[in-house]
C-alpha cells in the first residue's frame, strides 16, 4: 500500500481533499518532501514558523532541555526553570498589569482559560464576541467563533453569547454590566487578516472600562513579531485585560498562554484551590523553545524585516486581478477578484513549489505569511511567481 493510502487509512482526516505531502525535513524557509521536492512555505504553518524551521537556536533549546528533565508536575510543586525564565523575559515586553502567564498547550485552549478566567473574575457568563471571528475549535472558543456553518453541527454550545459586526459601532451597547467579556482578534486572521479600526478598537475598550467586562485579545495568529510589534495590540496602544498567545510562541513547538493580571488570576486559586488545571501546559521542552526564541525574535532584527515584507508585498502586488492586499506587517492577505482566480494562483503555485493557503472564512483570499527570515530574493522570487500566475489565470 503506498503510504498516501496508508495514511488515508489510519490517520483521520478532517480536509476533503488532503494533499498528504511526504515530509522528509524542513529547515529555515524550505520545506522538503521523500520524493525530492522543494516547497517554499510562504504560510509558515499557518504563522508558526515565523524564525523559520528548526531555527538553529530553538533546536539548540530543545536538545539542552531533554537532557535536564522532561514532564514534572505543574501545580504549584515544582519551579521550571525554563517557564520561569521565559514568563519573566516576556512579561517584560508588555504593559505592567500583564504580569503573570498561564501556560497551556494550544491556542484554543488559551482561549478556553481565559473565558472562564474572565467568568470567575467577573461572576458574569454573558460573553460579546465578533462576526468571522476564529478563536478554535473546542466547545469554548467555538461558542465565540464568528461563523454558523462552523457552529450550526455542535449547538447548544455556551449560552448568552452576542455576535457584533467587526469594525462596527454599532451593537456596542450590547457590552454591559452583565457581560463577562468581549474576545476579539486585534487583526482578524480567518476572517480574511483584517486590521482593527483604531477608533472602533478604543471604544470597545472604552465600553469594557465603563462596564467592569474583561477585554481579551486572541493574538494566537498575529502575536510573536508577525506583524512588526510583537504584538498587534503594540500598533494601537490599546490594552487588554487578558491577552491569548500560541502558534508562534515556541518556535514550532506545542504551546499556548493566557496573560493578565495576577489580582484577576488569584480567581483560579480560590473556590476552589486548583479551579483550573492542565497536566502539560508550559512543557520544559516548549518553554525552554519558547524562550529561545523569543531571545532571537527579541536581539535579530526580525520585527523591522516583518515591516519591510509588508511594504515589498504591497508594492509589488498591483495590478488586474487584485482587489487589494491588507494587513500589517507579515501577516497580509491578497484578494483576488473571484474565487475561480484564487484556487487557480494557489494550485499553480503550489506547482511551481510555493505554498500558500487561503483562510477559513474566505475564498477569494489568498493568505501570505513568510517566515520572517525570508531573504529579498526569495520574496521577490515569490512575488514574481505570484504575479505571473495572476496574469495567466485572470
Ligand atoms: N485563534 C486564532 C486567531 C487562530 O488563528 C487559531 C488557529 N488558527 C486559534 C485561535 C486556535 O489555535 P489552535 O489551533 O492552536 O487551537
Amino acid at each position: 500500500m503506498s503510504n498516501l493510502n496508508r495514511f488515508k487509512k489510519v490517520i483521520a482526516q478532517t480536509s476533503d481533499a488532503p494533499l498528504g505531502l511526504e515530509i522528509e525535513y524542513a529547515e529555515g524557509v524550505y520545506l522538503h518532501t521523500t520524493d525530492g521536492k522543494k516547497f517554499i512555505d510562504f504560510i509558515s504553518g499557518i504563522a508558526v514558523s515565523s524564525l523559520g524551521h528548526r531555527h538553529p537556536k530553538v533546536v539548540e533549546a530543545i536538545k539542552n532541555q531533554i537532557d535536564k528533565h522532561l514532564h514534572v508536575m505543574v501545580y504549584g510543586e515544582f519551579i521550571q526553570k525554563p517557564q520561569l525564565e521565559f514568563a519573566e523575559l516576556l512579561t517584560s515586553q508588555l504593559p505592567d498589569h500583564l504580569e503573570q502567564v498561564y501556560f497551556v498547550n494550544s491556542g484554543t485552549e488559551a482561549n478556553e482559560g481565559a473565558l472562564k478566567l474572565a467568568k470567575k473574575y467577573t461572576g458574569r457568563s454573558k460573553l460579546v464576541a465578533f462576526k468571522n471571528s476564529y478563536h478554535g475549535d473546542t466547545h469554548g472558543s467555538l461558542s465565540v467563533t464568528g461563523r454558523d456553518i462552523y457552529r450550526d453541527p455542535y449547538l447548544p454550545l455556551l449560552p448568552d453569547v452576542h455576535f457584533l459586526d467587526f469594525n462596527s459601532f454599532d451593537g456596542l451597547d450590547a457590552i454591559d454590566d452583565r457581560t463577562a467579556a468581549v474576545i476579539l482578534e486585534p487583526i482578524q486572521g480567518e476572517g480574511g487578516i483584517i486590521p482593527s479600526d483604531i477608533n472602533w478598537l478604543t471604544e470597545v475598550r472604552n465600553r469594557c472600562n465603563e462596564t467592569g467586562a474583561l477585554l481579551i485579545y486572541d493574538e494566537i495568529q498575529s502575536g510573536f513579531g508577525r506583524t512588526g510589534h510583537l504584538f498587534a495590540f503594540q500598533h494601537y496602544n490599546i490594552t487588554p485585560d487578558i491577552l491569548c498567545v500560541a502558534k508562534a510562541m515556541a518556535g514550532g513547538m506545542p504551546m499556548g498562554a493566557f496573560i493578565s493580571a495576577k489580582q484577576i488570576f488569584e480567581s483560579f486559586m480560590f473556590n476552589p484551590p486548583l479551579n483550573h488545571v492542565t497536566t502539560f501546559g508550559g512543557h520544559p521542552v516548549s518553554a525552554a523553545a519558547a524562550l529561545a526564541t523569543l531571545q532571537e525574535l527579541l536581539s535579530g532584527n526580525y520585527l523591522e524585516r516583518a515591516s519591510i515584507i509588508e511594504q515589498k508585498v504591497k508594492a509589488q502586488l498591483i495590478g488586474a486581478g487584485i482587489v487589494e492586499v491588507r494587513g500589517i506587517g507579515a501577516m497580509l492577505g491578497l484578494q483576488l477578484e473571484s474565487k475561480e482566480l484564487t484556487k487557480a494562483v494557489v494550485t499553480d503555485c503550489f506547482n511551481q513549489g510555493i505554498l500558500l493557503g487561503w483562510t477559513l472564512h474566505s475564498n477569494t483570499l489568498v493568505r501570505l505569511a513568510p517566515p520572517l527570515i525570508i531573504s529579498d530574493d526569495e520574496l521577490d522570487c515569490v512575488l514574481e511567481n505570484l504575479q505571473e500566475s495572476i496574469k495567466k489565470h485572470r
